[in-house]
C-alpha cells in the first residue's frame, strides 16, 4: 500500500480500479501515511497558508427535492426565508470590515433570483467591493444565466455533482438529471469561471466502488474547487434514519483528492466541525486549504438547516471569524485574507 500510495503521490493519477483497491485496502499505518503526502502536496503548493471566504447562506426556498437534504421542496416544516439585495450586501459589508476578501453566496434553488435580480446583485457587490472575489452556488440554470453571472462579476461557481454514479444519483435526486448536472460543470468551465464540484461521502448505498468513481470524475474535470463532506441525516427527509458519513472516511477522500489534484481549493467543511469538535482541524492536516465561516444574519441561520444540528448557527460572524482563526493557528497554519484564486486562474483566460 504505501508503494501505491508513493505511485498516486508523484503521477496525480490512477485508475478507477486503483483508486477502489486503495479505498478497500487502507489500514491505519498507509492511512497515515497517505494523509502525511496529502498534507505534504498541499504544503508544496500554498505552504502553511489557509483561505477565508465568509458565507451568505441567501435563501433556503429550493424547487428541487433531493431525498437527503433539509430545505427540500417537500419538507413543509422548514421555516422559509430569503434575502434581499439590501440583506445580502449588509453581510458583505459585516465581511468586509472583517477582512474577508470573498463572499460565497449559496442557497436553494429559489426563482425569486432570476437572472435580472441575481445579475444587478452581482454587479453592485463587484461596485461596492471591487477587490473581492464573488462565488455562487445556486444551483443548476441556464448556460445563458451562467453566462450573464459571469459577465457581471462573480467569479468562480460551486456545484457539486453529489455523486458520480449514475444510479446513487438518480435515486437521491427525484426529477433531476445526472447528465444535466455534469453539463452544468462544462459550461461553467467554457465561459472562464473558476469551477468547484465535490461529493457527499457516506451516502447510503454508496460503496467505495461509486467513491472511486467520485475521484475519477474530479481528476478528469479537474475543478479548480472541490467540496466533499460526510453525509449527515436530517430527520425531515426521506434519509432521515440513515447512519450517515464518518470523518475518517471524508478525511480519506479529501486526501486523495489533493494527491489528484495537487492545487485544488479544497475546503474544510462545516459539515465535518459538526461530526467532530477537532473536524476541521483535522480536514486541514489531511490536505484541506480552505474554510468558510458564516456571515449569514444570525436570526436565519438555524433555517438554514441541509442536515441536523449543524454547528456555529448562534455565532455572530465576529466570533467565527476568532473562531476559525484560532482553530487554524492551532493546527499549525497561517490565515489568508486574500481572494486566493486558484493558482492558475484569470479573468477572460
Ligand atoms: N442548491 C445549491 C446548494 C446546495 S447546498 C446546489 O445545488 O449546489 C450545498 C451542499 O450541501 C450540497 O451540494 C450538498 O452536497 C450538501 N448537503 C445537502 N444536504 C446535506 C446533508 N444532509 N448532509 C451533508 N451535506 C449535505
Amino acid at each position: 500500500m504505501i508503494k501505491r500510495l508513493n505511485k498516486l503521490y508523484k503521477n496525480n493519477d490512477a485508475s478507477i480500479e486503483e483508486l477502489e483497491y486503495i479505498l478497500d485496502h487502507l489500514d491505519e499505518e498507509s492511512t497515515q501515511h497517505l494523509l502525511k503526502l496529502s498534507l505534504q502536496t498541499k504544503e508544496e503548493h500554498y505552504q502553511d497558508t489557509v483561505f477565508m471566504r465568509g458565507l451568505i447562506e441567501i435563501s433556503n426556498y429550493c424547487k428541487q427535492n433531493c431525498t437527503y437534504c433539509g430545505i427540500r421542496r417537500d419538507n413543509t416544516e422548514a421555516d422559509r426565508y430569503r434575502l434581499d439585495k439590501e440583506g445580502i450586501l449588509a453581510c458583505c459589508q459585516l465581511g468586509y470590515d472583517l477582512g474577508y476578501r470573498t463572499f460565497v453566496l449559496q442557497g436553494g434553488e429559489d426563482n425569486y433570483y432570476s437572472d435580472d435580480v441575481m445579475t444587478d446583485i452581482v454587479k453592485t457587490i463587484n461596485t461596492q467591493f471591487p477587490e473581492c472575489a464573488i462565488t455562487l452556488s445556486l444551483g443548476e440554470r441556464s448556460y445563458e444565466s451562467y453566462k450573464a453571472l459571469y459577465e457581471a462579476g462573480a467569479d468562480r461557481y460551486l456545484l457539486r455533482h453529489e455523486t458520480a454514479s449514475p444510479d446513487l444519483y438518480a435515486k437521491l435526486h427525484p426529477g433531476m438529471s445526472f447528465e444535466n448536472r455534469r453539463k452544468c460543470h462544462q459550461y461553467l468551465k467554457e465561459i472562464g469561471f473558476q469551477v468547484g464540484a465535490g461529493c457527499m461521502v457516506g451516502l447510503p448505498e454508496q460503496t467505495n466502488h461509486d467513491l472511486a468513481l467520485d475521484l475519477k470524475y474530479l481528476k478528469e474535470l479537474e475543478p479548480q474547487m472541490v467540496g466533499i463532506g460526510p453525509f449527515i441525516a436530517h430527520k425531515k427527509t426521506p434519509l432521515g434514519n440513515n447512519p450517515g458519513g464518518t470523518v475518517d472516511q471524508t478525511l480519506v477522500m479529501l486526501a486523495l483528492t489533493r494527491l489528484l489534484l495537487p492545487s485544488v481549493l479544497l475546503p474544510s467543511t462545516t459539515a465535518l466541525g459538526t461530526l467532530d469538535n477537532q473536524g476541521r482541524e483535522k480536514a486541514l492536516k489531511a490536505g484541506g486549504n480552505v474554510v468558510m465561516p458564516n456571515l449569514s444574519p444570525i436570526e436565519h441561520r438555524e433555517k438554514y438547516e441541509l442536515y441536523e444540528d449543524k454547528i456555529c448557527t448562534g455565532d455572530e460572524a465576529a466570533h467565527c471569524r476568532k473562531c476559525i482563526e484560532g482553530r487554524i493557528n492551532s493546527a499549525g497554519f497561517t490565515v489568508d485574507m486574500s481572494r486566493g484564486d486558484h493558482v492558475h486562474w484569470k479573468r477572460g483566460k
